[in-house]
């Protein structure tokens, strides 16, 4: 069976592998589930990998199969899986438990260890091929009206963590109701946590740099939220009109804007910072002003990553949500198919090169 992979630690290894077919009885206790690939997703860490700044092989692997943003057709289920049944369109979970105490209880997106596991990042084979088996408690079904959506599950289940670990945070203050946000990026997360934010009533300004209109300003201002080039503002600019933000998402991957974040949080606010940032780069930043500041307004600061089932569904709840309160908006983050594995090398391509595509994705096959 034909899979992408890339040799870790090489960069732009990037090649076509082959696989054994997975079978179902390789996962215990009748729960397995195998499912026919039909549209894989790629993004900044896809490319990393392909750059070896991240990723390592499964243990007795030379190489890696990337892809880890799934959506196929399930062909055959195990004998006690009682939740999916073929025909089911469905997408996968990325993360596999270690052991410690948050990986027991299903939290592995929150484990306290320094390895993890993750499906066509670390550790373990991804979804950039013709099949694959899982067990059913990472297999979340899609349900058939936003099959068109595929793809997005996986990213959107970034942003639902995201918002939600920054309301479960602010519990803290006993009573928060949140107006405003912020968000920094209009890639695909900055894009989905507008989408999630204004669903939750939130007022949204969403920062990216291009000027508009351009799709992305497009996209915001069709989920009725305001998009600001910054080129043309700044984010204290946007902050000395409409006061500052009560809860802020940073998804630029710069670590230059996640830090410019916080001199525009207002008083009990949260910054959720998401952008994973390979690189080595240092930064001059105002320490007194900040530290003052974020003392006397008790102000948190949280990074999130991954997303286990539970924000999947979320996710996907808000997907639907989504669609029937802006219809036909959130497809337009789906930009650019690519055909068939055989187009590794396009997709590899349009990913590094292509500033115009927002989501790049391969079309595997047809359910
Ligand atoms: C994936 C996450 C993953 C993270 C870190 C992201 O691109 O979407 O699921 O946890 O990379 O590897
Ligand atoms: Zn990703």
């Amino acid at each position: 069976m034909k899979a992408v992979a890339v040799r870790p630690g090489q960069a732009n290894s990037i090649h076509m592998a082959d696989l054994p077919m997975p079978r179902l009885d390789e996962i215990p206790e009748g729960q397995g589930v195998l499912v026919k690939v039909l549209k894989v997703g790629v993004d900044a860490t896809d490319r990393e990998i392909n750059d070896a700044l991240y990723g390592n092989p499964p243990p007795g692997s030379d190489f890696l199969v990337l892809g880890h943003e799934s959506f196929g057709v399930v062909v055959e289920v195990g004998k006690n899986v009682r939740n999916l049944k073929p025909g089911d369109f469905v997408t996968c979970t990325v993360r596999r438990p270690g052991t410690s105490i948050y990986d027991r209880i299903g939290r592995s997106d929150i484990t306290s260890e320094e390895v993890y596991y993750e499906r066509g990042i670390n550790l373990l084979h991804g979804f950039l091929t013709e099949y694959f088996v899982d067990d059913a408690e990472f297999v979340v079904k899609m349900p058939i009206g936003l099959k068109h959506l595929h793809v997005l599950a996986e990213p959107m289940s970034c942003a639902a963590k995201a918002v939600q670990q920054a309301f479960e945070a602010q519990r803290r203050l006993q009573v928060w109701e949140p107006q405003l946000a912020f968000v920094t990026g209009a890639g695909q997360i900055g894009l989905l946590t507008t989408l999630a934010l204004k669903l939750r009533g939130f007022d949204v300004y969403t920062f990216a740099r291009g000027p508009k209109p351009c799709l992305k300003s497009e996209i915001v201002e069709a989920m009725d939220a305001h998009y600001v080039s910054t080129k043309e503002t700044s984010l204290e600019e946007v902050a000395q009109e409409t006061g500052k933000a009560d809860l802020i998402v940073d998804a630029t991957g710069s670590s230059t804007v996640a830090f410019k974040t916080m001199e525009v949080l207002g008083h009990n606010g949260v910054i959720v910072w998401t952008g994973i940032t390979g690189g080595t780069h240092q930064l001059e930043v105002p320490a007194d002003a900040i530290n003052l500041d974020w003392v006397l307004g008790n102000k948190l600061l949280l990074g999130s990553v991954n997303a286990n089932r539970r924000h999947f569904e979320m996710g996907i709840a808000d997907l639907a949500l989504g669609e029937a309160t802006y219809p036909n908006v959130i497809e337009r983050i789906l930009t650019t198919p690519v055909s068939g594995l055989d187009g590794y090398g396009e997709m590899m391509r349009l990913l590094v090169e292509d500033d115009q595509a927002l989501k790049v994705f391969v079309e595997v096959a047809e359910a």
